[in-house]
């Protein structure tokens, strides 16, 4: 089955009882057995409820995988995949990856004796030279976030397989529309369901998803113990929201690529952040990899001040100031005082989040609005 063919119909199928062809939101926490252990699959909600099986299953198929989970957020899902780990286990991770995912791993479960390495991946050596015989999985992220940098999975992948170690990807930013991590040889694929999945910006959820079934035990095991599981309403909402996906992003390709060519004609802009340009640092992984190259776009403005970029993103009026991405609606962001903002400003300008540098998340609307916007905005 095709892509858009396996967003609508993968894991779903007409209610039983009624014929219902949306899958009920099935807003129960238990179920009533004829006997004991006599039940229809579903014993207690945390374990599992239907309206999440469907969802779950329908995200395994979307990301040409076996077993899909979902979690209360991304970070409760990125929790998961480090609670597979045991003390002393080591992990090498991109260094150039979501904040959250970097205070977790060093707030959280460093002092429960796991190790985190953190390294710039565009060269495999690099990475090659962090491995020992402690290294239990590898994290990565790409494109990242806000500089748009690509990894190679496949290459990483390689190296992970030679070091008996997991790898997992998230893949929030690419959607399993434009990448399927599995298929290039990861072992787990993270999402931010909260992002262009759910992406109507109206459910904060996370999801994993494997083809291992040893994996997959550990998961659900790790799921239904530590209880951080999505509710039934999200679930059917976030269904919803992938029976759009494909075209969803389709638009937001086309429009990032057409917002894009407009920044590159403009004389205050100055540098361009968008794997799609054949400038970009990787935008030969990125062709490998990738089916498309997204909305999700950076760029800086000449003379590199921030006053400028604060007088762009209160002018705009269509892209709406705020953090997060991958909603219907264009968002805009300034890194350097919002997501990283934390990050001291010698750190974060050594990975390119300068003063002036602005975040947007193209949305779905007519994209000659979302220039017009822009336009008025640097006027
Ligand atoms: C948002 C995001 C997360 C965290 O997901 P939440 O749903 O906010 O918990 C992790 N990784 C990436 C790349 C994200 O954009």
């Amino acid at each position: 089955m095709k892509f858009g063919t396996k967003a609508i119909h993968a894991g779903v199928h007409p209610d039983e009882a009624t014929g219902a062809i949306m899958t009920p939101i099935y807003q129960t926490s238990t179920y009533v057995q004829k006997g004991v252990g006599n039940h229809k699959g579903y014993e207690y909600s945390r374990t599992l409820n239907p309206t999440r099986h469907a969802l779950e299953k329908n995200l395994a198929a979307i990301e040409n995988g076996k077993y899909g989970a979902c979690f209360g957020s991304g970070m409760a899902a990125i929790d998961c995949v480090i609670k597979m780990l045991n003390p002393g286990d080591e992990v090498i991770s991109t260094n150039d990856l979501y904040g959250g995912s970097y205070r977790i791993f060093k707030t959280i479960f460093e002092k429960y004796g796991i190790k985190f390495h953190f390294v710039g991946m565009r060269d495999l050596s690099d990475v090659e030279a962090l491995v020992n015989e402690n290294t239990k999985l590898f994290w990565v992220e790409t494109p990242t976030n806000p500089m748009m940098n690509i990894l190679d999975i496949e290459g990483i992948a390689v190296i992970a397989k030679k070091a008996n170690a997991l790898l997992c990807v998230d893949n929030t930013f690419a959607t399993p529309y434009l990448q399927n991590p599995l298929d290039l040889g990861a072992d787990i694929v993270m999402h931010s369901v909260t992002k262009y999945l759910g992406g109507h910006s109206d459910v904060v959820m996370g999801a994993l998803v494997t083809s291992n079934e040893e994996i997959a035990k550990e998961m659900y095991r790790i799921q239904n113990s530590s209880g951080a599981v999505t509710a039934p309403m999200d679930s059917f909402l976030v269904l919803r929201g992938i029976k759009t996906l494909h075209l969803r992003v389709q638009r937001h390709c086309e429009n990032g690529e057409k917002v894009v060519r407009f920044l590159q004609e403009h004389p205050k802009i100055d540098k361009i952040y968008w794997p799609g340009l054949p400038e970009h640092p990787n935008h030969e992984v990125a062709k490998k990899q990738m089916r498309g190259f997204g909305g999700m776009i950076s760029f800086t403005m000449k003379g590199n001040k921030i006053e400028d970029a604060h007088e762009l993103v209160k002018k705009v009026k269509l892209f709406a100031l705020a953090e997060s991405l991958g909603g219907v609606e264009s968002l805009i962001g300034h890194p350097a005082t919002m997501t990283h903002a934390s990050i001291p400003k010698e750190e974060r300008e050594k990975s390119g989040v300068v003063d002036s540098l602005i975040r947007l998340s193209v949305g779905i609307e007519d994209a000659d609005d979302l220039i017009a916007d822009l336009e008025q905005a640097l006027a």
